[in-house]
This record gives C-alpha cells, sequence and structure tokens, in this order.
C-alpha cells in the first residue's frame, strides 16, 4: 500500500480523506512532526502549496498532498474565503458572525473550495486541482455532523444542510471529495 504524508495536524481530516480514498491502495497519514506552517498565500493553492512544501521536510514519504479549503459567499465578495479558519475564534462564533453579516440579504449563494496540491520529496509540485460544492446560506443552522460551516451551508443537491449528512453521504458530495478523487485518478496514472 502506498503512503502519502497528508499536509495536516488533524487526525480527524486524514481519516475523511481516507474514507473518501477507501477503495484505492493508498493511505494517507500524518507528518512526522510538528505542523505549524505559516499560510501566507493569497489564494487556496497558494496555501496549500506553502502547506505541501512545508511538511516535504519530513521526507517520511515519497509525496506530500496539501489541501486549503473555505468558504466563498457571493454577497460578501467571496469572504470569508482564505481567511474562513481565521473569521472568528471558535467555529460557533464564526457561524453566528456570517448569519449576522448575512443579516437582511436576499442573495445568499455560497460554496464551499478546496485546492489540492501534490509535492514530491524536493517541494516541488507535481500535481494541483481546485473544486466547488455548491450552495446556500441557511438563514438558520440545523444538523450537528461534520464540523466548520457545516450547520449553515444547503447543499443543493441533497435538499438538506451539509451537516445532516452522514459521514458517507458527504464524502460523495464535498468539494473536499471532489478534489481528491481528481488526486486519486492522477495517482492511479502517475504512481
Ligand atoms: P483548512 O483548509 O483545513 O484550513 O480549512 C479552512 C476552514 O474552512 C475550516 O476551518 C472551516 O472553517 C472551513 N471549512 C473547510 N472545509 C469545510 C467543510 O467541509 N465544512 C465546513 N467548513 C469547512
Amino acid at each position: 500500500m502506498q503512503k502519502i504524508t497528508l499536509a495536516t495536524g488533524n487526525k480527524n481530516k486524514v481519516d475523511e480523506i481516507n474514507l473518501i480514498a477507501k477503495d484505492y491502495d493508498i493511505e494517507f497519514v500524518l507528518p512526522d512532526g510538528d505542523f505549524n506552517p505559516i499560510e501566507d498565500g493569497k489564494t487556496f493553492l497558494d496555501n496549500a502549496f506553502c502547506k505541501a512544501k512545508y511538511v516535504c521536510k519530513f521526507k517520511n514519504t515519497e509525496l506530500y498532498l496539501a489541501d486549503d479549503s473555505g468558504l466563498c459567499v457571493e454577497a460578501l465578495k467571496g469572504a470569508p474565503g482564505i481567511y474562513s479558519a481565521r473569521y472568528e475564534k471558535t467555529a460557533q462564533k464564526r457561524i453566528d458572525k456570517l448569519l449576522l453579516n448575512m443579516k437582511g440579504i436576499k442573495n445568499r449563494n455560497a460554496k464551499f473550495v478546496c485546492a489540492m496540491v501534490i509535492c514530491n520529496k524536493k517541494g516541488e509540485k507535481v500535481f494541483e486541482v481546485q473544486k466547488e460544492c455548491l450552495g446556500s446560506i441557511m438563514l438558520e443552522q440545523k444538523g450537528e455532523g461534520g464540523f466548520g460551516y457545516d450547520p449553515i451551508f444547503f447543499v443543493e443537491e441533497k435538499n438538506c444542510s451539509m451537516a445532516e449528512l452522514s459521514k458517507e453521504e458527504k464524502a460523495k458530495v464535498s468539494h473536499r471529495a471532489k478534489a481528491l478523487n481528481e488526486v486519486l485518478k492522477w495517482l492511479v496514472k502517475n504512481c
């Protein structure tokens, strides 16, 4: 089984990615050291590249996969975007702030975006992709599953909030799943 380091310190993210990749002979693993990269890019792809380059110094696998994701709201000119994780201090405060900023706004179109970059041991980018999951911002939160902005994100194709989906259902429709499927196709062809 091929092992690929995932540029994250979050074990839940590793589990979510491995669930999406369960039919492949690939295992994504945590980095072999502390994960404290500086994310100073201006785009999701820039930040994913920063993270991939940061973890390839551990040299524990041949390839390093990084993702960077966030929520972009049309009426807020794409905010919180690359600042999604830093919009407020806690997940609940981030939801409350977004609902407040959306008060009275009719256009609630939004999308989750996920960029993924693969680097080799030398820190060279060998593949990149960016995918989206379209939806809208709900008037109030609903559902207990998922994380982050999931309770206020209405998934068009499922007719419910992202937080109301099971892990398996989210693994079929999410921005991360769509990007990872392209990564997996590339790995099968090139490795
Ligand atoms: P990161 O790419 O892991 O740094 O994620 C950035 C931030 O975007 C997270 O902290 C969440 O607030 C938000 N986010 C990214 N993906 C999702 C998702 O699938 N559901 C809910 N929020 C998400």
